[in-house]
């Protein structure tokens, strides 16, 4: 009978050829697999997933409610880039995992770093970059995807799995080795253009009326977000003027199917 539980063997098996989820570990438990990942070397493809985390974190200093019947996973990347040009790998990773969560159902991306089915949040990534004076030593990417959840607690009305939205339960290897085969394709394969104009194919939040929340305390406006720059930034119209904003400094509202 097939396993549908998270398991070295069968992921590994699903992951052949593929640099990313090699090697590969996976832990019933873990704080987070952030913590976990910087036990092993930094080289690039190197995976540590987990069942659940008792301390998974979100952008901003947010937690990422991390119980069972999700995936959460973490890997390294040493691209040969700047600092200033690896803050990209966010953009890459989220139309990595877009095209492969799509299998299952309406996805988009919710800028710069959600994924949601049918409007509700089923997936978040998290990009962390180390550098080495004004040189990148290697950036990691963290990802939680709510596969197999059955509910979720009710401070999280936004948030969805992909079971409940499909009415199945999945196979949660299947969906960690095509996200990961996914991100891969899109990492080696794709040209910065084709990056920018497919994320932005697949992005819920561009076209959209948003709220933009500084995080600093400056305060919100609303406006239409009318695309990503070059960087990954969102260009948002706040009355006569265009303002961009970064992923580190806004949270984005108003998005979410029912808000
Ligand atoms: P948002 O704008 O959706 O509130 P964000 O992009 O600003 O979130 P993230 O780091 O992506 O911030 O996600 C953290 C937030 O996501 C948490 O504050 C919580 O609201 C929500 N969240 C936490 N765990 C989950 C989960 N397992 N599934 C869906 N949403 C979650």
């Amino acid at each position: 009978m097939e396993n549908y539980r998270l398991n070295e063997k069968d992921t590994a098996k699903l992951l052949k050829n593929c640099r990313l989820g090699s090697p590969l570990y996976i832990f019933d438990t873990v704080t987070s697999t952030f913590d976990k990942i910087k036990e092993y070397p930094r080289l690039e493809g190197l995976t540590v997933a987990a069942k659940i985390q008792t301390a998974g974190r979100g952008r901003l200093g947010r937690s990422w409610s991390s119980e069972e019947g999700g995936v959460y996973f973490s890997f390294n990347l040493t691209p040969d880039v700047s600092p200033e040009e690896a803050a990209f790998a966010t953009i890459t990773c989220a139309l990595g995992t877009v095209k492969a969560l799509r299998e299952y159902g309406s996805c988009s991306i919710k800028w710069p770093n959600d994924i949601v089915m049918n409007g509700k949040k089923i997936c978040g990534i998290l990009t962390t970059m180390t550098t080495n004076g004004s040189k990148l030593d290697y950036i990691c990417v963290g990802t939680g995807i709510n596969v197999n959840k059955d509910s979720f607690d009710e401070s999280l009305p936004h948030a969805s799995s992909i079971k409940l939205e499909t009415g199945r339960e999945q196979n949660e290897n299947k969906v960690l080795a095509s996200v990961l085969k996914s991100i891969e394709k899109v990492y080696t394969s794709y040209t910065k253009e084709r990056i920018l104009e497919e994320y932005s194919e697949n992005c819920i939040t561009i076209g959209s009326d948003v709220t933009v929340h500084y995080t600093d305390g400056r305060g919100d406006f609303t406006g239409k977000s009318l695309g990503i720059t070059e960087s990954g930034a969102l260009v948002v119209q706040n009355g006569n003027n265009t303002v961009t904003v970064g992923s580190g400094e806004v949270s984005v509202r108003g998005l979410y199917g029912y808000v």
